[in-house]
């Protein structure tokens, strides 16, 4: 059996604010698996111009009015509606051709991905609506210019074109760090597995969580979309490199200088170690990966092993281990219990394969399966679009150039032995650049000569062993805190990789002026920007507290007597704060000296309020440097300084930073820091 038979619906693009049909029938799309009709796809007719402007319009404003916090809230609580629902995604998942373990990656894998963006936006960027991105540089001696680079949203929107093979993945993955930006996107599916991206769409929508115009759907050809392109526009692209090379240099990308982001063929390599010789735990892991990689997704993956490249004296042993494990994999009805595999995701993209493969027998041979036979564990070898798995063997690798060019974009992988570690390093680099590599290895030289080999062409490697078996996410697998992305044939692009994926749709800018007024345009203190005195900012809820609410403490002179007491009590008694001799000898000092962190323990006892109030607790400190030597008799004095405030939503407290500079009886600073604490967003407390 497969997914229920449903009569084919008509798919509709959601634009400007409405669900609408092309003005044709459209293309049919096929059950990869049955070849029942599964949906029509057409776009024409769309005023592909009021697309931009209507997300640019409508949705940019609202998205830039929300703090990053904000957004991030907005992300979970989509994410978590979308898991509420995905039954009803698997279900049509399966129409794709994909399994249940297939479509857990793109849906679950997805949505989780999401989630994640949702998490790093509330923990690692402020609660603020502009970024700040490295230090301050101080530009006159008297302090009254400076410069902060700042990170703010495009004002234009983000247009994601997608491949088949991740049809949610694919939409998700690049959403959410685009409106964790503050942008709004027009998301284009390939065409084959649209009908799957538009349910979800449609979810999205009857949520209602995102602000109208932040997500449009196109379900068909983007029409003249790109011509109306402006500089404040992206454009991600998951496909072939001959359609991403042909957008790349489309005429308004290149004119207006778009932001062109491409992910296309990847010729992934994965080596197996020279000490990894059959009967080690490495060995069998590599078999496994090797497996896996072809058959998950039925290979139909960017990141799927293609290349194997392993030690001439085990490629007997590790084909026929390959053979055993891939002629067990049952291929059949996505759905059906007990399937392994099943079909490609069209007849045409199957075609397309067995083409290729013919492409690399030019170079290699067969050494197990069958491109033109198929056997089925479930279904009609006739009405779905079926391949069994196919490795192929390539004697002389460094001749046998197919093999580094064709992506084969299916069950189908080539091993390629080598003599030395050199050679299979080169080997991989033949790849002219790719998204992942990976090496099996339990020998530590043979990790760091194969990772520093590959790592200018990868954009992410994985070191496979024993210790990590049970616990690695696998060579296939791209992470949300990770990059992914390659250079030279993989496109040179990059997505996620954390919140780094956020700042490919911001801008950034040098902005230089007087302290006063960059820090009014950063929501942040910086040296030499206005400062309160009144209360004590520890008494201040976060209702009250305002940046540049600030602190001079009393003064507090440092005894040899406290030093050898912080030494005795703590334990250290390095010798630079215990021994005169010793210290004097040291280039650094010209005596003994305080410990830091005696220096940071005066300064919080001069700094703190005692009683009970709005500051709930200390949660660490950042960026601590111990700048000048504190001798005996020097004398302390701290400046607290409010430097930002970050409300968490749907809680009574907050983040605030305090910079906290610690200077000596000649004003010379002898500690810098941020002191981070939770402060209540009003006092008393309520309830
Ligand atoms: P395509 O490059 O044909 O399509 C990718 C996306 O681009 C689809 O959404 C497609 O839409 C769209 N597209 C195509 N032409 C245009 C255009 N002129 N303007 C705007 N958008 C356009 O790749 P496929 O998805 O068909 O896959 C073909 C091959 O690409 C695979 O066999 C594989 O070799 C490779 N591939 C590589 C991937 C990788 O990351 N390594 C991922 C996926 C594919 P539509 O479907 O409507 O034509």
């Amino acid at each position: 059996m497969n997914a229920p038979a449903r009569p084919p619906r008509r798919l509709e693009s959601y634009v400007c604010g409405a669900w609408t049909p092309g003005q044709k029938e459209g293309q049919e799309l096929l059950d990869a698996a049955t070849g029942a009709p599964v949906a029509y796809i057409d776009s024409s007719g769309l005023d592909f111009a009021a697309v931009l402007d209507h997300g640019r319009k409508a949705a940019g404003p609202k998205l830039r009015a929300m703090s990053f916090h904000e957004r991030a809230e907005m992300l979970k609580a989509l994410g978590l509606a979308l898991m509420e629902r995905k039954e009803e995604f698997y279900a049509e998942s399966f129409r794709t051709g994909a399994t249940r373990p297939d479509g857990w990656i793109d849906i679950e894998g997805g949505i989780g991905t999401m989630l994640t963006f949702a998490s790093k936006g509330r923990r690692e960027l402020p609660n603020t609506r502009v970024l700040t991105d490295g230090d301050l540089e101080i530009l006159s001696k008297d302090g009254s210019f400076s410069a902060q680079h700042i990170l703010s949203p495009l004002q234009g929107v983000a247009v994601h074109i997608n491949a088949f093979n991740f049809p949610v993945w694919g939409m998700l993955e690049k959403i959410a760090p685009t409106l964790l930006a503050g942008v709004p996107c027009v998301v284009k599916p390939a065409s084959q597995t649209a009908y799957l991206t538009e349910l979800v769409v449609r979810r999205i929508v009857e949520t209602g969580i995102l602000p109208e115009g932040a997500l449009q759907l196109i379900c068909g050809s983007v029409g003249d979309m790109l011509d109306h392109l402006t500089g404040q526009d992206a454009v991600t692209f998951t496909g072939s490199a001959w359609t991403g090379r042909k957008l790349k240099s489309h005429p308004a990308v290149v004119a207006n200088s778009v932001r062109f982001t491409m992910e296309a063929d990847s010729l992934n390599a994965s080596i197996l170690g020279p000490d990894a010789v059959a009967g080690t735990p490495e060995f069998d892991l590599f078999v496994k990966e090797v497996a896996r990689e072809m058959t998950v997704k039925a290979g139909q993956k960017c990141t799927a092993i293609r290349r194997v490249i392993a030690p001439r004296a085990q490629v007997p042993a590790l084909v026929e281990a390959l053979r055993d494990r891939l002629g067990k994999t049952a291929l059949g009805l996505p759905d059906a219990e007990g399937t392994r595999m099943g079909p490609l995701a069209s007849f045409d993209q199957r075609e397309e394969v067995r083409e290729r493969i013919r492409d690399l027998q030019a170079v290699a041979e067969i050494v197990a399966g069958n491109p033109d036979e198929v056997r089925l564990a479930s279904g009609d070898a006739g009405a779905g679009a079926f391949l069994n798995p196919v490795l192929l063997y390539a004697d002389k690798p460094f001749a046998a150039q197919p093999v580094h060019e064709v992506e084969a974009f299916g069950p189908v992988s080539t091993v390629l032995p080598y003599d030395d570690l050199g050679e299979a390093i080169e080997l991989a680099q033949m790849g002219k650049g790719s998204l992942v590599s990976s090496v099996f290895t339990d020998d530590k030289a043979v990790a760091e000569e194969v990772v520093l080999g590959v790592a200018p062409h990868h954009g992410r490697v994985l070191i496979g062993n024993r210790a990590s078996a049970k616990t690695s996410t696998g060579h296939g697998s791209p992470l949300a805190g990770l990059v992914h992305g390659g250079p030279g044939r993989a496109g040179g692009g990059e997505e996620m990789g954390g919140i780094r994926g956020v700042k490919h749709y911001m801008q950034r800018t040098a902005v230089q002026g007087a302290p006063r007024l960059l820090s009014a345009v950063t929501g942040r203190w910086i040296e030499g920007a206005e400062v309160q005195h009144d209360v004590h900012p520890f008494r201040k809820s976060l209702a009250e507290l305002k940046i540049g609410d600030q602190l001079i403490t009393a003064k507090r002179t440092v005894t040899k007597e406290d030093v050898e007491h912080f030494a005795h009590f703590t334990g250290d008694t390095f010798y630079a704060h215990m021994d005169e001799a010793s210290a004097k000898a040291n280039q650094f000092f010209d005596d003994r000296v305080a410990h830091g962190y005696l220096i940071a323990s005066f300064a919080a006892g001069l700094f703190v309020e005692p009683n009970p109030g709005p500051v709930l607790a200390n949660y660490g400190v950042d960026n601590m440097r111990f700048l000048t030597p504190v001798y005996f008799g020097d004398t302390l004095q701290v400046r607290l300084t409010c430097k930002e405030i970050n409300p968490r939503a749907n809680a009574e407290h907050g983040e605030v930073r305090w910079d906290c500079q610690v200077t000596n009886q000649d004003g010379a600073v002898v500690a810098q820091y941020d002191v981070l604490t939770m402060v209540a967003k009003t006092w008393p407390l309520q309830g």
